[in-house]
């Protein structure tokens, strides 16, 4: 069978570059080794809970936002319904409890109120962020990381730990995460608030597939692609079978171009050999960003009616005293690792009966803090961990302990069993100071990328734009 475009992976890069090239009429087939579509964007149900599997909050999704034009354009405004979400986000660390609004002129005030002496720190650090028409991000040379750039305008270091606070959303440490990236992703949320879809990512997801299969496109689940033909600097096919299944034979799949969706390193091991390597030439020194840990809660009582006040609480240890003890932080035992709590029942996010509520304790993880325990240990640490934080959260809403039906743990070893994403990141590759790009058609010329590791980075936004960009770039070269 011959397509227009075949994408690798159901993850939102993927299914918004087939969701446009179907409708701009291109022949598309996507495989997918999940049984559903969405890769981190996707909900799963225990009991009577739905579980939001990746998605806190997404920023923007105001007028000017390019997520906007593209939402339109894909019927996705029509279909699925977005949640504002009150507030930005809560801070506590012990020694301060602050919480941050969206608006710019009201985050100034509230940080202003706490650290009055910290006026043109605080104004600095809102004039790096928010983006002004005309204004450049900045140049590659130039990036630095938002902890020295922190260090050069604020003294005070609860306060640069307080606009930390979802750091998570983008990296494990200050002192490694690009300035520039950082800008641009966290003045987004500022300038456009953030956003929740009613029922869960899952709904944008389904919508996505949905659209691809009515506008003539394909989509084989549990399915994996196991490598890629080459001819003459161009990929030719793909080579794909029924996942476990160990006794089913190889398919073939022709097409004109490539879409990954999958991870830039897992593509590499699709590769022949000598394109293989020449991508892990080109990607050597990139580093993977970080993984995530997740206890899902389903609560028999609404937290908010427990009387939690906030969508997203941001539980910093108070071991954590400065930027530089974040990292060492994430390393830190479960016991003292700083996480977010995100309150699902503080909006009508639909993911619950009227009166119950699911939530979602969240903190930085890496597969070595799991590798190397058999199974019953592996179950055993999850439990631990899980009884840790529910402990952790008894402190911070009085109660709610006794109000938890399902709980379940799922680490950076389930992220990357669900994705295939080596080290369980979230975000694909680590956004260094002057991270470089890789550009995919250097080794082959119909080779396109549509995820989290490409240009445009990860989080709901960054994988949105790529898969569209992606598409954009197929269409102009055809
Ligand atoms: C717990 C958690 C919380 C998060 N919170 C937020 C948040 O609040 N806001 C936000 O913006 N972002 C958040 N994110 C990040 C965001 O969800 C991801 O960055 C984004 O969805 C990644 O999309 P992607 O297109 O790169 O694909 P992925 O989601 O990585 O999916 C890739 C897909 O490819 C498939 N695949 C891989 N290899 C193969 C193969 N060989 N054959 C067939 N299929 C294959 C996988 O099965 C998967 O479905 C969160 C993520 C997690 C896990």
């Amino acid at each position: 069978m011959k397509y227009d475009v075949i994408i690798i992976g159901t993850g939102l890069g993927g299914l918004v570059a087939g969701a446009k090239l179907s409708k701009e009429g291109k022949k598309v087939l996507l495989i997918e080794q999940h049984n559903k579509a969405g890769g981190c964007a996707t909900t799963f149900r225990r009991r009577n809970f739905n579980f939001e599997v990746g998605l806190h909050e997404m920023d923007g999704l105001h007028p000017r936002d390019m997520k906007t034009k593209i939402f339109r354009d894909l019927d996705v405004l029509d279909k699925v319904e977005f949640i504002t979400i009150p507030e930005f986000y809560r801070f506590t660390n012990g020694r301060y409890n602050i919480t941050i609004p969206h608006q710019v002129s009201q985050a100034i005030d509230t940080l202003l109120e706490v650290f009055p002496d910290e006026n043109d720190g605080i104004r600095a650090y809102f004039d790096q962020i928010i983006p002004v028409r005309g204004k450049k991000a900045g140049s590659e040379q130039d990036d630095t990381s938002i902890g020295e750039f922190l260090d050069s305008i604020i003294k005070n270091e609860d306060l640069k730990l307080a606009l930390l606070g979802n750091l998570g959303y983008f990296g494990d440490d200050p002192y490694s995460l690009s300035l520039r990236y950082y800008s641009v992703a966290q003045g987004s949320y500022y300038t456009g608030g953030s956003s929740y879809i009613k029922g869960g990512s899952q709904k944008l997801s389904d919508h996505l597939a949905g659209y691809i299969l009515k506008h003539g496109g394909e989509i084989l689940f549990n399915h994996l692609v196991t490598g890629l033909k080459t001819h003459d600097r161009r990929i030719t096919g793909v080579i794909y079978k029924k996942r476990r299944d160990h006794d089913s034979s190889f398919i073939e799949a022709e097409a004109e171009y490539l879409i990954a969706n999958n991870s830039i390193p897992g593509l590499a091991d699709l590769l022949p050999e000598q394109y293989g390597s020449l991508l892990n030439e080109q990607i050597s020194g990139m580093e993977y960003g970080a993984s995530l840990l997740t206890l899902y809660l389903g609560f028999n009582k609404a937290p908010r009616d427990l009387g939690n006040q906030f969508y997203s609480t941001c539980m910093f240890d108070p071991s954590v005293k400065t930027q530089a003890d974040i990292k060492t932080n994430n390393r830190d035992d479960f016991s003292r690792r700083s996480f977010i709590f995100v309150d699902y029942s503080q909006i009508d996010s639909d993911l619950s009966a009227p009166g119950k509520g699911v939530g979602g304790i969240c903190c930085i993880d890496y597969p070595d803090d799991w590798d190397g325990l058999d199974r019953k240990e592996y179950l055993l640490k999850k439990e631990e961990t899980a009884s840790l934080f529910i402990e952790r959260l008894e402190k911070l809403i009085p109660g709610i302990s006794s109000h938890i039906d399902h709980h379940e743990t799922a680490t950076s070893l389930t992220v990357r069993r669900y994705t295939l994403n080596p080290g369980g990141a979230v975000y694909g590759f680590a956004q260094t100071p002057g991270k470089k790009v890789f550009d995919p058609q250097t080794i082959l010329d119909n080779l396109h990328i549509a995820s989290a590791w490409g240009k445009t980075g990860g989080g709901f936004s960054g994988a949105i734009y790529g898969g569209y960009l992606c598409a954009f770039n197929i269409l102009r070269q055809k």
